[in-house]
């Protein structure tokens, strides 16, 4: 599933592409209406945890969301045809981009764009993130701390993978109630630091030495100290941890 890092990466270079000229937009599988976009501007692309906004001028902002098998499939070469299924074409006369299987794809207007921001916590991410804001919303949770970093009006962009990464980052046992804030903080200072490496790598980046290795995500063994990987279900994905790099709080 793709996680903020990944949409954070589109972002940035979809912004790069487009932004500042007139896209062509199209709908090959015939789901969605380019008619509002016909000739407008691209202004920004926009990445907010999971989501991505599209702002034109003079028309309502597109919302993506890719959910959990979406993807885009960038061509070099515009005149490619797409392949069946491609909800939107985005393209100029140097690059195309195609979306595929997105769960939302879909104008915005002003209300639904602010309503969307109000509904998501922080972003590690985003330039403009509160971290004292991200520290106080885990802080104040009540339940699991590895339910609420995927709630994503507490923070927004983590998914299972980050969750199960960071939490072992910061040796912190999922199943943790009520964190305080110096875990909230230092839990936080781990996403700012591992997403961004994530988006400038494509993908989890949990340690930097060696970038296609998970700690605990998806392994039988804890890769730090070998022991079985403890799986359970917690805010309804799949957790993964270390009993002894993630020793139970209470
Ligand atoms: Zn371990």
């Amino acid at each position: 599933m793709p996680e903020g890092h990944l949409i954070h990466r589109y972002a940035r270079e979809q912004d790069a592409a487009l932004a500042g000229r007139v896209p062509a937009l199209s709908s090959p599988q015939g789901r969605f209406d380019p008619g509002p976009y016909a000739g407008r501007a691209l202004r920004a692309v926009e990445a907010y945890g999971k989501h991505l906004l599209y702002h034109f001028d003079d028309s309502p902002a597109l919302h993506v969301h890719l959910g959990m098998r979406g993807l885009f499939l960038r061509h070099a070469d515009p005149a490619v045809p797409p392949r069946g299924g491609v909800r939107l074409r985005l393209a100029t006369d140097a690059v195309a981009y195609d979306l595929i299987a997105p769960i939302r794809c879909e104008p915005l207007p002003d209300d639904g764009v602010r309503a969307l921001r109000a509904s998501l916590g922080p972003d590690p991410l985003r330039a403009d993130a509160d971290a004292d804001e991200a520290v106080r919303r885990l802080a104040a949770t009540g339940g699991a701390v590895g339910a609420a970093v995927l709630d994503q009006s507490i923070w927004a962009g983590i998914g299972n993978a980050w969750r199960a990464e960071l939490l072992f980052l910061a040796g912190l046992d999922p199943d943790t109630r009520r964190p305080g804030p110096d875990v909230a903080r230092r839990l936080w200072d781990l996403a700012v630091r591992y997403l961004a490496l994530g988006r400038d790598a494509g993908q989890v980046v949990s340690d930097p030495d060696r970038p296609d290795e998970r700690w605990v995500y998806k392994r039988e063994t804890c890769r730090r100290c070998g022991v079985p990987v403890r799986r359970w279900e917690l805010g309804a994905r799949t957790a993964y941890a270390c009993p002894v790099d993630q020793p139970a709080a209470n």
